[in-house]
């Protein structure tokens, strides 16, 4: 059915409601307000320069520090192929620049993070314990390094959903590891594996390890940029997300939420608080990002 098709046959049976009832107008859907969203006011997953971010670093924490934000972490891509993973020399230089930079205001709490990537589905990292100890907060996803997951993928959709189940179990067991970074994003993946195609036993499980290893759920708010390639509606995806988030609650996981920026949407998590409110997530399972240790 087009679009135009969808929409005249909804304003259609609006008018006819109408029509039947003969009293107001019908409502419109409900949106979501505040009072529906989490007053949670960090972002623990954003990008600049000194990985594929389009802003640098100073600029950056300007615009958290102008967004009021509490907290924010920086994180950029840690893996093969990018400088700070490459050359150790500029691992040294982004330290160094978010210390110089964080300490010269105080409006932000400014945590010194990167974004680490699952090399393979057994959940191999590309950070070490040495690297990861000058660390904040350290995230890892599941991405274009993935062996068995995002490369060299089985054609057959069980077994790259048992891929990806296995690849998260491995992470859990990596001590230095804080967060897993945008959780299932496997929508744009060839087949497609949707949330609900997981199964909730086999989350449950998930759940219960990364509650015991104190792994951090992150809600990033950019979840259907992994989705767009599948057809789902963006708001099915929402609660099928939805529903993920409730499983991870009940075992007792911790969540962050984050815009995972790029291109300046750095503070952007009105999805990821809507999702964790709607999920009934209670505060104190939400990171309060203002106590993570500074190393
Ligand atoms: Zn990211």
């Amino acid at each position: 059915m087009s679009h135009i098709t969808r929409r005249a046959l909804l304003s259609a049976s609006a008018c006819a409601a109408f029509a039947v009832r003969g009293g107001a107008a019908p409502a419109d859907p409900p949106r979501p307000s505040m009072p529906e969203m989490l007053p949670v006011n960090h972002d623990l997953h954003t990008h600049t320069v000194w990985s594929d971010g389009a802003h640098p670093l100073d600029l950056h924490i300007l615009e958290a520090r102008a967004f009021e934000l509490d907290a924010m972490a920086v994180t950029d891509h840690f893996f093969p192929g990018m400088k700070l993973h490459d050359k150790p020399e500029q691992f040294d230089a982004y330290l160094g620049e978010i210390e110089r930079i964080r300490s010269a205001q105080s409006d932000v709490r400014v945590i010194k993070g990167v974004e680490a990537a699952a090399l393979d589905e057994k959940g191999t990292i590309s950070i070490d314990a040495r690297q990861a100890a000058r660390l904040e907060w350290v995230l890892c996803d599941l991405g274009g390094k993935t062996e068995g997951v995002f490369r060299a993928a089985p054609a057959d959709k069980a077994a790259l959903r048992d891929n990806v189940l296995k690849a998260y179990m491995g992470l859990c067991d990596v001590e230095y590891l804080d967060a897993i970074a945008h959780p299932f994003n496997t929508g744009n993946l060839k087949p497609a594996v949707l949330i609900e195609d997981y199964g909730e036993a086999r989350l449950r499980e998930l759940a219960q390890k990364m509650a015991e290893k104190k792994k951090v759920f992150d809600v990033m708010n950019d979840q259907i940029y992994w989705f767009s390639k599948c057809g789902i509606a963006p708001r099915e995806l929402t609660a099928q997300y939805v529903e993920l988030v409730k499983i991870f609650a009940r075992a007792g996981v911790r969540f962050q939420v984050s815009s995972d920026d790029h291109r300046t949407g750095l503070g952007n998590t009105r999805w990821s608080r809507i999702v964790l409110a709607r999920a009934g997530v209670p505060l104190r399972q939400v990171v309060d990002a203002t106590k993570i240790k500074r190393v």
